[in-house]
């Protein structure tokens, strides 16, 4: 089939299709972004199909996302056709809940097993430690839960663990984790970490099992191998037959498989969730015989933007240079801008979309928006809705979906409506206050017989006689007391309303009182950090509407956000009509592997990215510095570099100084709209520090371990909305510069 042959590696340069048709051994193919190890790894598995040296189910193609899986399948059913589909193309999850919920019986499980997800894994930790008596304040769940986690993709199991144990905590997690273990055996459940190791034990143990698969998948091979764990990397060895077993002639049966795995030292992110680059640096020791193959072209970017991004990575110690260049010129030039708060960032982003539609051709779906954390959505959201470009947040939820946020605002609705059912009862034992079904039952029974609200019924519990109806029966003492505090904390609530607060305050207050967020404070996931930070955002939100509506009341300010809420739901028709596409709005970990033509990385803060957790540590800081890599070589024509100088933090305005990143680029390569914020030009002609010497000038407030501090009573100075119109004049930023200073009290 050579014509077909020839397809496949026309345009390719030498490197590339060395490692295309490689034969041979092991194959570890390492180079910088957008050189093609993707498209190679792609290439190859249709070259092998074509040359006839594999059949299509042989192959075992692993991927770090679904999406990419998705589009690497399409591009070979171009490729192949039909041939294609019966080929394993999937994360390292999917392919091993595959051969999990296949060999069920050798794991003494019921291949129906369930998929615990984080929250579920987190509440069975819970019933764990409350059976066994866990000193909770001393071992708190959450943190047992990660570690578990941890272990698991360690591939240490409990046995390990327990012969481990050397002190209290370490014995205290090992007897967790053995329980907990046990529990979901019972359970017939995993969690996501044990997909992995269970499938890596499974053929460890069942070696007639593993050489099932090692003679079934001839060809595996890799993408974004630096981001794997010691868990898949084990998982790789035993497919691919070259572990430890080497040493048992009984496996010598089927020769190894041939393994191919592409990478980039530089692009590795993922070290909280146990990934370790060692895996790509000690490839040729754990794979004997082992080709190594660099490519050095980039195909995806214009030199500006690799300039740019070669010259931030170059910052990063301890790493091998790579020589990276493209033959695709300069092209434009980056294009920085500072604004002075995220509404004026988001509008600025905005204003260049529209630029950027009418004046050189491109379209809604060609752009992506990327931002360091979840929360930062919601300003650039926000500004979409209100000039109408449609967007697709990836990988996260959109703000108002979040379930913190829908919670938050669950109690501001039952506030404002004390018969709001659907929202009282979603927040009702949220934080939990031992309020079961039964207790709610009686409720809702109560309702029914009287024709009240749950509501109502639920106020007669703490008013006992004042209505004049009979009280509920069947409830427990303890469910009463709880319904009596959960009341009161809306009444409270309801009061601060009445008394001419605005929402931001009522927010303070209903969730203050219910304890939302001390729940959420006390918790070490991060995804509880990433919640507070969320509920940060929206308490923003609140003040705003404030700044602008003096008088504005709660109930306003609910309608102006369901509004908001509601709109993003609409799929814009008039876009899709005209292919338009959507504007793409993500994290920088899930653009990962990703290319568009136009990239605006915002929020370029020291404090927001880097994130403030890692300025104090070196390690961090470099994995903060790959993402930075990652994101800028993610552009093929256009990038934009933005960061606000002040940016709100429950309400707060903080200011952030120019995040290094941005300092490391060289200054030739970078059009800088505009380069001092407003507070830059008054203390430079105020005679205040200079531009680049505010590092490290956080509030303890905000560095604080427990995240920001929640509702610091302070006025918001700088309308965000204000600032985006161009009502800021040089008064205003006068202001900001004398009251927004590091502790962020704005109250002046
Ligand atoms: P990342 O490190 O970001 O994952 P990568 O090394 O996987 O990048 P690819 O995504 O495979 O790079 O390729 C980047 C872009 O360059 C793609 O658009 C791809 O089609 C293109 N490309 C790769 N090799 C060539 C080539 N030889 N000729 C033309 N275009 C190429
Ligand atoms: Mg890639």
């Amino acid at each position: 089939n050579a014509a077909q042959i020839e397809r496949i590696v026309d345009g390719l340069n030498p490197q590339q299709r060395k490692a295309v048709v490689h034969e041979g051994g092991p194959l570890l193919v390492v180079a910088g972004a957008g050189s093609g190890k993707t498209r190679v790894l792609t290439s190859r598995i249709a070259y092998l199909i074509a040359s006839g040296r594999a059949r299509p189910s042989e192959i075992l193609a692993i991927t770090f996302t679904n999406k990419a899986a998705k589009e690497m399948r399409e591009r070979l059913e171009q490729n192949l056709g039909g041939l294609a589909r019966s080929m394993w193309i999937s994360t390292f999850h999917s392919a091993c809940v595959r051969i999990l919920r296949k060999e069920h019986e050798a794991l003494g499980m019921r291949s129906s097993f369930t998929i615990y997800d984080q929250t579920d894994a987190q509440r069975l930790m819970n019933m764990v430690c409350r059976e066994s008596n866990v000193d909770s304040r001393a071992f708190p769940p959450k943190t047992l839960s990660r570690q578990v986690s941890d272990l698991k993709n360690e591939m240490v199991t409990p046995t390990e663990a327990t012969r481990r144990a050397k002190d209290r905590a370490t014995t205290v997690l090992a007897e967790a984790y053995t329980a907990y273990q046990k529990r979901l055996h019972e359970a017939n459940a995993m969690d996501f970490d044990d997909l992995i190791m269970q499938a890596v034990l499974l053929l460890e143990n069942h070696p007639d099992l593993a050489e099932h698969y090692r003679r079934r998948f001839r060809h595996i091979l890799v993408d974004e191998y630096q981001d794997t764990n010691t868990a898949q990397y084990q998982l790789v060895k035993v497919l691919t037959g070259s572990g430890d077993q080497g040493e048992d002639p009984s496996s010598a049966v089927v020769p190894q498989a041939d393994l191919m795995v592409v990478g980039d030292a530089d692009q590795s992110i993922y070290a909280f969730r146990g990934a370790t680059i060692r895996n790509i640096e000690d490839f040729e020791n754990d794979f004997p015989n082992a080709t190594s193959i660099l490519l050095e072209q980039n195909y995806r970017s214009t030199q500006s933007i690799l300039s740019a991004a070669n010259a931030v990575i170059a910052n990063n110690q301890g790493r091998r240079p790579k020589k990276l260049w493209t033959d695709q010129g300069g092209g434009e030039k980056l294009v920085g801008y500072v604004a002075d708060s995220e509404a004026d960032e988001s509008n600025f982003v905005v204003e260049e979309i529209d630029r950027l539609r009418e004046t050189s051709g491109y379209r809604y779906g060609d752009i992506a928006v990327f931002y360091r954390t979840n929360a930062q959505s919601r300003a650039v959201e926000d500004m979409f809705v209100r000039s109408g470009i449609p967007y697709r947040v990836v990988g996260g939820t959109r703000f108002y979906e979040r379930r913190e946020i829908k919670d938050a605002m669950a109690y501001l609705h039952a506030v404002a409506n004390p018969d709001d059912t659907v929202s009282i009862r979603r927040v009702i034992n949220m934080p939990k206050r031992g309020l079961g079904q039964k207790a709610e039952d009686h409720v809702a029974q109560q309702a029914a017989r009287y024709g009240i609200s749950f509501g109502a019924a639920l106020a007669d519990v703490a008013h006992p006689g004042v209505s004049g109806r009979e009280e509920i029966e069947g409830l427990t003492v303890r469910a009463r007391k709880a319904m009596v505090s959960f009341v009161e904390i809306l009444e409270n609530a309801r009061e601060v309303a009445a008394s001419g607060a605005g929402p931001a305050e009522v927010l303070d207050e209903v969730m203050d009182g219910a304890g939302y967020l001390a729940m959420l404070r006390e918790s070490t996931d991060p995804q509880d950090e990433s919640r507070l930070e969320n509920l940060a955002e929206l308490h923003s939100v609140a003040s705003e509407f404030r700044t602008i509506n003096p008088e504005g009341t709660l109930e306003e300010w609910l309608d102006q956000v369901s509004l908001v809420a509601d709109s993003d739901q609409l799929p814009d028709e008039a876009a899709e009509a005209a292919n338009e596409g959507e504007v793409t709005l993500m994290t920088i970990h899930t653009a990962k592997g990703l290319e568009f033509p136009v990239v605006f990385v915002t929020g370029l803060e020291d404090g927001t990215f880097p994130h403030m957790r890692s300025l104090a540590d070196p390690k961090e800081l470099a994995e903060e510095r790959r993402l930075a890599y990652v994101a800028l070589t993610r552009a093929r024509q256009r990038l934009y570099l933005t960061r606000a100088a002040t940016r709100s933090a429950w309400g707060a305005p903080q200011e952030f100084p120019a995040s290094r990143f941005l300092e490391e680029i060289p200054r030739e390569l970078v059009d800088w709209r505009r380069e001092e914020s407003s507070q830059d030009v008054v203390r430079s002609r105020y005679g205040g520090q200079g531009r680049f010497g505010r590092r490290g000038g956080f509030s303890d407030d905000f560095v604080d371990d427990d995240g920001p501090v929640f509702g610091s009573r302070t006025s918001f100075v700088p309308g965000r909305l204000g600032a985006g119109s161009g009502a800021s004049g040089s008064g205003d930023a006068g202001d900001t510069a004398t009251s927004g200073g590091a502790g962020g009290s704005g109250d002046s």
